[in-house]
């Protein structure tokens, strides 16, 4: 595949800066992010070969559901955060008229979509991983199914509702997969998207050690207006966009400031020594999440937060 730029074919681009696997240590590689010389979209360069891409990704991604004190607090404490993409996914559900099954494409271990299934919406899931949809079965009913949103087995124009949450940016053709999304929508179904906002003031300040960089698994790397005219070039129009969500925006900041302190960086780096080193570190991160909320409250009300999450309409 040509290295041009996957929303405007400008060829040329401008290096911005070199980072590691700074979560994982999957590599100790470094790579170049460049931005795009046509429109400015921030990419990794060289872009990676479709093959060279599970390396980036531990076989420890998955929250493992394991039943200990400290799984149960970390399981508790997602799922109590969970509610906003919950509620927001809820709401689109209800604009795409409230009835028809909906599909979680990037599902993981599916507690987004077992939440949803909980407050009436038919969620189903859909991954890459075959560990995640396991878990996504047998630890909250999702079905779920392994495998590529472009070769999904639902039958054009059926689903009410797609949900992808943190996709787009890990994907090497993300228009083609949004023109698969946009197939199996039915007319008015709804899409919703969250993503890193890389015109948030996080970046500006951080550079590489933004933790929604995320190198090497960021394929692309999103500001609000470059996800409009990706969502736009697939046939979709935004309705809605939020720039803060409990989630994702403190422990973002907090996972910049520490990576080595992420709950999920720890399990793959098998950082814990025993289970009183995991609750102590859990404590820790808690608190720098919670450090984190006045900044990262501030960026998202001046319109610079750190993740953007929209929901759009299927146009013709
Ligand atoms: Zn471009």
């Amino acid at each position: 595949m040509s290295d041009a730029c996957v929303l405007c074919g400008h060829g040329e681009a401008r290096w911005e800066l070199t980072g590691r696997d700074r979560l994982y240590h999957t590599t100790a590689r470094a790579f170049d992010v460049v931005a795009c010389g046509g429109c400015g979209l921030l990419r990794l360069s060289p872009r990676p070969l479709e093959a060279e891409l599970p390396q980036y990704y531990p076989q420890q991604y998955w929250f493992s559901g394991d039943r200990s004190l400290a799984g149960r607090l970390e399981e508790s404490f997602r799922r109590l955060l969970i509610r906003d993409h919950a509620r927001f996914v809820q709401r689109a559900y209800r604009n795409a008229g409230a009835t028809g099954p909906m599909l979680d494409a990037g599902c993981g271990g599916g507690l987004l979509a077992g939440v949803l299934r909980a407050r009436g919406v038919p969620a189903m899931g859909l991954d890459s991983s075959a560990d995640a949809v396991k878990l996504a079965w047998h630890r909250h009913r999702v079905p779920a199914l392994q495998g590529d949103l472009r070769q999904a087995p639902f039958a054009p124009r059926s689903l009410a509702l797609l949900s992808m949450f943190h996709v787009v940016e890990h994907l090497l053709d993300p228009v083609g997969y949004l023109r698969a999304a946009h197939a199996l929508l039915r007319d008015n179904g709804r899409l919703v998207v969250q993503a890193p906002n890389a015109d948030c003031l996080q970046f500006r300040v951080l550079r590489a050690r933004w933790s929604g960089i995320d190198i090497p698994r960021h394929v692309q790397n999103f500001r609000r207006a470059d996800l409009q005219r990706l969502l736009s070039s697939a046939g979709f129009e935004i309705t809605r966009t939020k720039h803060f969500s409990w989630r994702d925006n403190p422990a973002g900041l907090a996972t910049s400031l520490w990576p080595s302190l992420e709950p999920v960086a720890r399990r793959v780096r098998q950082l814990d020594r025993g289970g009183a080193s995991r609750l102590f570190k859990d404590a820790a991160y808690l608190a720098l999440v919670l450090a984190s909320v006045p900044f990262t409250v501030l960026e998202a009300a001046l319109g610079r937060g750190s993740t953007v999450m929209v929901e759009a309409r299927k146009i013709a």
